[in-house]
């Protein structure tokens, strides 16, 4: 697959089926080898032709946003029309039900829901760990009046009049393909060969209502900001009562006090005196655990709330100590590290008796009067980049 489709089409990816069915027509009239004798032009329809048959089936559109090969793995792509059938071409000209024969009858309708979307803002350690929460959430439901129906209490759809239950007028067209008798769909019943007499008052005839409800959601341990969780059958009802739609749940982790997450890892920096950094010491952390007791009671004895950080005699300012699975756990399993990043502080106000010992160290190791060592600069990260870019 050479191009895009949808930028054959010149349609978004988001693109509804009309408005990927308009561009097709737009292109098709231009394109056609009717309207058309170049053969450019005549290569260009079978492309668009074939980007609308992909597109326009949802199954095979699903495959091809997925980076499935919509043609099956057939060979060459383009050009083969494999599958590809006069029906399809005037669907996108006149709606729908092309032909005099190829009628499809009244629409059902009782229509699937839409998927629903909602933001979720959790801690760094419920993301880690996972979480249940409670989740208002504004959908449509059934209607419980009617049932789903529609219909106002006692009363039924009554066949519509104008196309006798059948969905379908029909309508002659002048095209450049000739003259052609279609089907289309019934303005006085918008297709559904039925008319509802009296609507349900509740919710005018839709079988739906909106409404807010309540849900718990379980976050599992893992997520990430962009993750969404997904909740089958608690999206929007559908029109007529259909079912409905799946919820969405996308989550947005909030900055941590002490924390910052990278994929798994976690990083964060302690700071030392000069002292404890020359002459080493252990300190006492606490992990990303440590938020999840307190807030849940009773602390679970298997879960790890602190960690010994050894700091070796002698460490330096901006020294890094990765600590192996105490990051954030996959979704998938396994865990990522924790960085953690020793500063090293000078002291700022000294005292008389400091600034004496401070003095006596200096002279003693020699260093009243230092000539600082010149080096080649340290490449930091943009450094790094900067030196990807010129070589
Ligand atoms: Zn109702």
């Amino acid at each position: 697959m050479s191009q895009d489709l949808y930028e054959l089409l010149g349609v978004a990816r988001d693109a509804d089926g009309d408005a990927i069915k308009k561009a097709y027509r737009r292109l098709a009239r231009q394109y056609h080898p009717d309207v058309n004798p170049d053969p450019e032009a005549q290569e260009r329809f079978k492309e668009i032709s074939l980007a609308y048959e992909v597109l326009s089936d949802p199954n095979k559109r699903a495959s091809y946003d997925r980076g499935g090969d919509p043609f099956g793995g057939a060979a060459g792509g383009f050009g083969q029309g494999a599958g590809f059938s006069f029906t399809d071409i005037m669907d996108a000209f006149f709606g729908g039900g092309a032909g005099a024969s190829a009628g499809r009858g009244p629409r059902p309708r009782e229509r699937r829901g839409q998927d629903a979307l909602i933001r979720l803002e959790v801690t760094l350690a419920e993301a880690a760990f996972g979480v249940t929460r409670e989740l208002k959430v504004d959908t449509a439901v059934l209607c419980t009046t009617c049932r789903g129906e529609g219909t106002a209490a006692g009363t039924h759809p009554i066949p519509c009049e104008t196309c006798h239950g059948a969905g379908e007028v029909a309508h002659v067209q002048r095209s450049f393909l000739g003259e052609i008798r279609t089907l289309r769909p019934c303005a006085a019943c918008r297709g559904f060969g039925s008319i509802i007499p009296e609507p349900c008052r509740e919710c005018s005839g839709d079988g739906r209502v909106r409404s807010r409800r309540t849900l718990t959601v379980k976050i599992p341990a893992g997520v990430d900001t962009g993750t969404r969780v997904q909740l089958a059958g608690e999206g929007e009802v559908g029109p007529g009562g259909g079912p409905a739609g799946d919820l969405y749940v996308e989550i947005t982790i909030a900055p941590h006090a002490t924390f910052t997450r990278h994929a798994n890892d976690l990083h964060c920096t302690v700071t030392l005196p000069m002292t404890a950094a020359a002459l080493g010491t252990t300190l006492t952390l606490p992990t990303l655990e440590a938020d999840v007791v307190g807030e849940d009671g009773p602390a679970d004895p298997e879960l790890k709330t602190t960690f010994e950080l050894e700091v070796r005699p002698g460490t330096q300012s901006g020294a890094d100590r990765i600590l192996r699975g105490l990051g954030v756990p996959g979704l998938r399993g396994g865990r990522g590290d924790l960085v953690v990043t020793i500063i090293v502080e000078t002291p700022t106000k000294l005292d008389a008796r400091q600034e004496e010992l401070l003095r006596e160290l200096a002279a003693i190791r020699e260093e009243e009067a230092p000539s600082g060592q010149v080096r080649p600069g340290q490449k930091g990260v943009f450094g790094r980049l900067r030196d990807a870019f010129n070589h």
